[in-house]
């Protein structure tokens, strides 16, 4: 140790000072500061659809253009968002351009913008319930607005997590720590081997889960599916007979309500008397469609999910909160506590309230609560519904125009806002897959729109799900001509 520490002396030690109070903004600095941020955002929403939805750029561009070192000098406010603007939006691919129609689709709503910055003004963590008490009872509260709205019983209660990775993740902890013997304190070696249970359709995050939670990939199995892609009651029973009879012990089911390439719906109310009769974790993966539960006529897709000992559902999806925002409703808190609760002594606490720590991996945890109750607050339920309700509707008529021509076929049912199909080229596999991937990257190309891809039942497959507050039934319009325009183009002579 050196038994003087060198600090600057005299003018060095007023410069250094300085430096330290310039690092920061207070009074008009800040004001202005959030102005021209939040007049960038207004304008940004305003014109987004006025640039190509995926950027013109190729690997390590934007690196390039950035300064390679850190400035030692603050640089004002104002020059910075000059090169956000020029260098980094313009390398963006636009979640919120309302031809975003890849993936699952997601967009922020802008009571959600106004959150955030409201969030990162407390800048508060919530690891305790003494560190934060209102940000504790708010993602409390906001999670119990969640489940009435989905119309789950009051039995559930939850947490919010950042994606359903880490949900999926969470709830596999705690059914692992129900089926193994001691897993928390002595790890897996010793123990009876495991496994999960899931469809052939279901999210990679499972499978994820398993590796991360010490399980192997080896542990899940892929239960086949119908023909409309959804889990088979039959199998899953056959799979877990078969682990029984070999000392596996099955440790959870997850069964999915929209699958992420099809959006199809497991048949839970067969599913979940079967993991019952076993004592198997029925987990539900809701992470795109939960939300559409909010919606009258789409609950019958829900039945029996309020048998689940866990469920999860990503208002980041499809709801409109900006990432990250993925809610885990359990049945018990228990299982979750015995998996993962340890608090050292200088995390003690004499409060009386749960500690959100004490049900995740994540000892800090950001408030994300508060953007969704301002969501539910400024937005309201009945505009949620409708808003998804329009999705689907566009995504039928979508499905309807797709087909009408003879372009092209669906490749699955239309299930929720989601539409599987391509251009046909029954007998061989490898030319239709080239002949849609080309279609695919035509209509990308043309910066309107953007979709993506799967493969079912070994064929290639165009997808395109509606679910930005941005679309417009003219982007639809725009996407469909594109596809057909290309089909044609591809395909002379035959019907375009
Ligand atoms: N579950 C389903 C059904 C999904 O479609 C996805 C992603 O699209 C996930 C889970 C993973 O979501 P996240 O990115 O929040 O981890």
């Amino acid at each position: 140790m050196p038994d003087h520490i060198d600090r600057p002396h005299g003018e060095a030690a007023r410069e250094a000072a300085e430096a330290a109070t310039a690092a920061d903004w207070s009074g008009d600095t800040l004001r202005e500061a959030l102005v021209r941020a939040a007049e960038w955002t207004v304008d940004y929403r305003k014109r987004v659809e006025e640039r190509p939805v995926l950027p013109d750029v190729q690997p390590g561009d934007v690196r390039r253009a950035l300064a390679k070192a850190p400035p030692r000098a603050p640089e004002p406010f104002e020059r910075v968002l000059a090169d956000f603007d020029e260098h980094i939006v313009s390398g963006l691919t636009h979640w919120n351009h309302p031809g975003f129609l890849a993936y699952f689709s997601s967009s922020t709503r802008a009571p959600s913008i106004a959150a955030e910055l409201l969030v990162a003004a407390v800048g508060v963590n919530a690891m305790l319930w003494r560190t934060s008490p209102a940000a504790t009872e708010v993602e409390r509260t906001a999670v119990d607005w969640l489940r009435q709205a989905v119309g789950l019983p009051d039995t559930f209660s939850g947490l919010i997590f950042d994606t359903a990775s880490t949900s999926t993740f969470t709830a596999l902890l705690a059914a692992r720590e129900r089926a193994g013997d001691g897993v928390r304190d002595d790890g897996l070696p010793g123990g009876p081997a495991l496994a999960v249970y899931t469809s052939e359709q279901s999210h990679s995050s499972v499978e994820k889960s398993a590796i991360a939670a010490g399980l192997g990939r080896r542990s899940v199995r892929r239960i086949e599916t119908d023909a409309a892609f959804r889990m088979r009651a039959d199998a899953l029973e056959a799979a877990i007979a078969d682990d029984l009879a070999r000392g596996i012990r099955p440790a959870m089911v997850c069964a999915t309500i929209g699958t992420t390439s099809t959006a199809s719906v497991d048949p839970v109310p067969a599913l979940a008397p079967i993991a019952e009769r076993h004592g198997v974790w029925l987990h539900v993966d809701a992470a795109y469609a939960g939300p559409a539960a909010m919606i009258p006529e789409q609950r019958p897709h829900f039945r029996g999910w309020e048998a689940a000992d866990s469920i999860v559902l990503n208002p980041h999806k499809w709801l409109g909160t900006s990432l990250d925002c993925s809610v885990l409703l359990y049945r018990d808190v228990a299982p979750f506590r015995a998996s993962l609760a340890l608090t050292p002594t200088y995390l003690e606490s004499e409060d009386d309230e749960t500690d959100l720590m004490d049900i995740g991996l994540a000892l800090g945890r950001r408030f994300r609560g508060l953007k969704l109750w301002v969501l539910f607050r400024c937005a309201g339920t009945d505009g949620l519904a409708e808003t998804m309700r329009r999705h689907i509707a566009m995504a039928e008529a979508a499905a309807a125009r797709l087909v009408e021509g003879g372009a092209f076929e669906l490749a699955a049912p239309v299930s929720f806002s989601t539409v599987c199909f391509r251009a046909a080229r029954e007998g061989d596999a490898a030319v239709e897959a080239r002949l849609n991937r080309e279609i695919i990257s035509r209509v990308n190309a043309g910066g309107r729109s953007f979709l993506s891809h799967t493969e079912l039942h070994g064929r290639y497959t165009v997808r395109l799900s509606v679910g930005s507050v941005h679309t417009e039934e003219r982007h639809l319009d725009d996407a469909l001509d594109a596809l057909h325009r290309a089909a044609a183009d591809l395909s002379p002579g035959e019907p375009g």
